[in-house]
């Protein structure tokens, strides 16, 4: 199971619903991603649209921000 998030993206359609960040329910939220199962033998591949309110949409930009600041593992640079 993976998560792909594309905060800020073209497809940031804003809608009402739950938040998957803070779970308050019925806000104004923006696609961000999906929850992925993939496919295999005996259960198929599986979507689940995952949906974030406007502070969770930015506590999520900024930690894409602070990712691409600083790395995510500095000890795995120190290994090489
Ligand atoms: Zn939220």
């Amino acid at each position: 199971m993976s998560v792909h998030l594309r905060v800020g993206g073209p497809l940031s359609i804003p809608a009402m619903g739950p938040c998957f960040m803070c779970q308050r329910e019925y806000r104004a939220v923006v696609a961000v991603g999906e929850l992925i199962r993939n496919g295999g033998p005996g259960h198929e591949r599986i979507e689940i649209p995952l949906y974030a309110c406007g502070t969770c949409e930015g506590q999520l930009t900024l930690m894409i921000a602070d990712a691409l600041r600083s790395p995510v593992r500095p000890y795995a640079r120190a290994r090489s």
